[in-house]
């Protein structure tokens, strides 16, 4: 069966197929997270769509070569157009991290100098790689064997170096009057193909800050830093353009073509990947290779959403997996309900929905055990998770319809609360139906991982009805006895509010 897949270049659900002469090999490369914080499940949700794509492409039958960069350069935080305005994240990340050791709330086991740039993104990357193994991301894997697969740009310096020189070389890019070396949006004809963008309709600072004095040496205001002198950012590195730091799009072109070549397969990010990074991606690595192509299919996931708006470090409204693990929910439940709706719609994060998706992969848990205990029964071939299977995957194929792949295994394991007695005719035994389940895991991915919670043990029937209960107290006007249930929520780590829609609620992180 083939993948079809909605590829952002061309904007257009196509048929997969690899570089690969043999058919077999796919590369893949996946914008990974820049570590000057714990990442949040919003960054979380597009890694794991990330991965649902790499274990959907393995069933078929694919080898996958996919390389996550994490990110320990010091780009700036208000770096939109990467011409190097706002602070330094990593300087950002250390005062933070210097503030938690001051008032004695450094995270567990952390020994961390936060005066050592290059030890904060350490911390960081190692929390990434301790979070991601818990959410069953097969890239952690490959990177015990090989660490390569998830490079750091700082190893990459040189690479960098060279491929600013190329491009200098070609004519598309140039030192300009200020020494910073800019990326020549006009010198490519294709700018703007992946996000629809046109050099006429952009305007600089276009979702953050205009620095007018940079505007003025730049041929246009669409082009964008590859490397800035400055002898006093935090991290710097000596080059032939005075000593500096690299423009943060440049990373992911060196190391996508050091590591998988001049043209890939796959490329992967959240939907604001799409522009700029992923339109300055693909300008330097095709002016670089001069190759038609970089990545031939483009895959990016929709937001998660808290109440309606983008969950993001700015914004304050994240939880990372540690605060949900820290209130009782499990990595798998988490990890089922980042995946389970459609990559190209957003999802809205809510407590209840991992209330379910726990719910839900302790019915598949069940069943897994009881089929395990009678796997040499005789029974009917292909039963009804075998048939499953086959809806399974033919949803993957369509665009990866998580849901519809849910649906068809769910009608499987009802038919199993309902037949009690499922011996066949004898010509086969439970055994097949054990590894139809098992092979839908391989994409799900749920049961390798753990299945106890943290200490904490969010009662969500208690919140609703304490809800409820405030709610009716307070229709009753008896406000005491409402402001008394909201202490006792805010007790259990839940804070609520009132709006339009009712009242909603969250828990609280510290
Ligand atoms: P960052 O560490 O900020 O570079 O982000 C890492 C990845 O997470 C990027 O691919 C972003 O597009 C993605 N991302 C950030 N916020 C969200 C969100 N709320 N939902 C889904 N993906 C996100
Ligand atoms: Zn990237």
């Amino acid at each position: 069966m083939q993948l079809k897949l909605h590829n952002t270049l061309t904007k257009q659900t196509e048929g997969f197929t690899p570089l690969d002469p043999d058919g077999k090999s796919v590369t893949f490369y996946s914008c990974g997270p820049t570590v000057y914080d714990f990442a949040h499940i919003g960054n979380f949700r597009a890694f794991l769509n990330a991965d649902v794509l790499r274990r959907t492409l393995e069933l078929l039958g694919y080898k996958i070569n996919q390389v996550m960069n994490i990110t320990d350069v010091g780009h700036m935080t208000d770096d939109t157009v990467a011409d190097g305005g706002g602070e330094d994240k990593m300087k950002v990340a250390a005062s933070r991290l210097a503030e938690a050791k001051k008032s004695g709330k450094l995270p567990k086991n952390a020994s961390v100098d936060p005066s050592d740039p290059m030890a904060v993104a350490e911390f960081y990357a190692a929390a990434f790689l301790e979070d991601s193994a818990a959410l069953g991301m097969r890239i952690v894997d490959d990177a015990k064997n090989n660490p390569s697969l998830m490079p750091r740009p700082t190893q990459y310096i040189k690479e960098m170096i060279a491929m600013v020189e190329t491009l200098i070389e070609n004519d598309h890019a140039y030192v300009a009057s200020d020494g910073v070396v800019y990326f020549s949006v006009q010198s490519f004809d294709a700018y703007g193909a992946l996000s629809g963008n046109t050099i006429e309709t952009l305007r600089s600072g276009e979702g953050g800050r205009v620095d007018m004095e940079t505007q003025a040496v730049k041929r246009s205001p669409a082009d964008f830093m590859l490397w800035k002198p400055d002898a006093t950012h935090l991290m710097r590195w000596p080059s032939p353009w005075g000593e500096g730091y690299p423009g943060w799009h440049l990373e992911c072109s060196v190391m996508a073509n050091s590591l998988l070549g001049n043209e890939i397969d796959l490329h992967s990010g959240g939907e604001d990947n799409i522009f700029p990074h992923h339109e300055c991606e693909i300008a330097q690595s095709r002016c670089a290779t001069g190759c038609d192509t970089f990545s031939r299919y483009w895959f990016h996931t929709r937001f998660l959403l808290v109440d309606g708006t983008k969950m993001s470090k700015s914004k304050g409204n994240f939880y990372t997996l540690r605060d949900l693990l820290e209130k009782g929910a499990t990595p798998a439940a988490v990890r089922l309900e980042l995946i389970k709706t459609h990559y190209r719609s957003n999802a809205n994060f809510t407590m209840q929905g991992l209330k379910d998706s726990q719910r839900q992969i302790d019915r598949w848990r069940r069943l897994k055990d009881w089929l395990t205990d009678h796997k040499d029964v005789a029974a009917n071939p292909n039963g009804p998770l075998a048939t499953a299977k086959k809806q399974f995957i033919t949803s993957l194929c369509e665009d990866l319809n998580v849901a519809g792949a849910i649906g068809a295994l769910n009608e499987a394991v009802n038919a199993y609360a309902i037949e009690t007695s499922p011996e066949g005719n004898g010509s086969s035994t439970l055994q097949e139906e054990l590894e139809a389940l098992l092979d839908m895991d391989q994409v799900l991915g749920v049961f390798d991982l753990e299945t106890e919670g943290g200490s904490g043990d969010l009662d969500v029937s208690k919140i609703d009805a304490l809800i409820e209960a405030r709610l009716t107290a307070r229709d009753e006007k008896e406000w005491g006895r409402a402001d008394e249930i909201r202490d006792e929520l805010l007790k259990m780590g839940v804070a609520i509010k009132d709006g339009s829609d009712g009242t909603t609620w969250s828990i609280i992180v510290q």
